[in-house]
């Protein structure tokens, strides 16, 4: 009597939502409004493509999921924190919890490799101890281990890419948000980027990926929520990149 009993608390565990957006509207100060009445639920451990039109308010999601804007109407719940209500000191606690990564990388120019990783350890006081051990470790998974030393500007775009990834995933975060990650990258480079994003949420982590590349929409067979100017306009498991019109 006992084994499903436990696998049905199991399987409640991995169902619960992680993000969930319930007629969230967000106005810019000018302009039409940037996203309106979204509903969006997002499981614990799900991998979901957000795409859209250059506009469609892509990133203006990832920005309230960090809660770097708030929200005009409407209720946000991410990580079991009321983004309305969230005091401004608890806020740090909060995005350690997040990592993130943009097309741009927002690597330290002057720092190596290494260094660009630790420095996410050391802003949330990890001891030098625990440092030594997971910016190897990390480093490893994204295939970067024998390149420590290196200078961002000394490694190819799909390398500095897997240090930002490396970066936002060593504090091992809950939610990985990605706004198009691969946008700089080659077709080679933006399929590895993918499958290490792939095997990062295998492993756990609930990932939200933003992105153009409607190959890799196509081929990999994840949800996909599709955004036209502020409004989801699909949303379906095992989605594909929907034409514009
Ligand atoms: P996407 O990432 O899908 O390209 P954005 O979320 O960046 O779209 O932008 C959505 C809409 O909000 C666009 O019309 C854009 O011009 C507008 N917008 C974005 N940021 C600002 C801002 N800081 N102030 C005013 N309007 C903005
Ligand atoms: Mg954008």
């Amino acid at each position: 009597m006992d084994a499903p009993v436990r696998k049905r608390k199991k399987s409640a565990a991995d169902n619960k939502e992680i993000i969930s957006l319930v007629n969230v509207s967000k106005a810019y100060s000018t302009g039409a409004p940037a996203l309106k009445e979204i509903d969006l639920h997002i499981n614990k451990g799900e991998f979901v493509f957000i795409v859209g039109d250059s506009g469609s308010g892509k990133s203006t999601l990832i920005k309230l999921l960090l809660r770097e804007l708030t929200i005009t109407s409407g209720s946000i719940n991410v990580m079991g924190y009321d983004l309305t209500r969230i005091r401004h000191r608890k806020i740090p606690k909060f995005r350690r919890n997040i990592g993130i990564v943009f097309q741009d990388f927002r690597l330290l120019k002057d720092r190596n490799v290494y260094e660009n990783v630790a420095f996410a350890q050391r802003i949330i006081q990890k001891s030098s101890k625990e440092i030594r051990k997971n910016v190897p470790s990390i480093l490893a998974v994204v295939g970067l281990a024998g390149k420590y030393k290196a200078k961002p500007r000394q490694l190819s775009g799909g390398e500095q890419q897997r240090v930002a990834l490396a970066r936002a995933l060593v504090n091992n975060p809950s939610i990985l948000l990605a706004d198009e990650p691969t946008g700089n990258l080659d077709p080679k480079n933006s399929w590895e980027i993918m499958k290490l994003l792939e095997q990062i949420n295998e492993n756990g982590t609930t990932v939200l990926v933003v992105t153009h590349n409607r190959e890799i929409v196509n081929a990999m067979q994840k949800r996909v929520v599709t955004l036209k100017r502020g409004v989801i306009v699909s949303d379906e498991e095992k989605g594909g990149y929907i034409d514009e019109d």
